[in-house]
């Protein structure tokens, strides 16, 4: 358990999520800067809120990645 950031894209989809406790904080940094990089919208959520909505985007197929 714990707080997650996550990339929204405009159209609403949750479609990068890197975890914030148990990371180096660089590394979490380095992730949201990624997410910035890509456009995406940041938002500091639950770890159950990125299990539930964490599902990529089916508006574009090249929308899903991974940190
Ligand atoms: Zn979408």
């Amino acid at each position: 358990m714990g707080d997650s950031y996550i990339g929204r894209k405009v159209c609403g989809c949750v479609v990068a999520a890197t975890s914030i406790s148990g990371q180096n904080p660089t590394e979490v940094a380095n992730d949201v800067a990624d997410f910035i990089r890509s456009g995406l919208t940041i938002e500091k959520v639950t770890s159950e809120y990125v299990r539930l909505n964490f599902k990529g985007c089916p508006h574009d197929k090249q929308g899903k990645f991974e940190a």
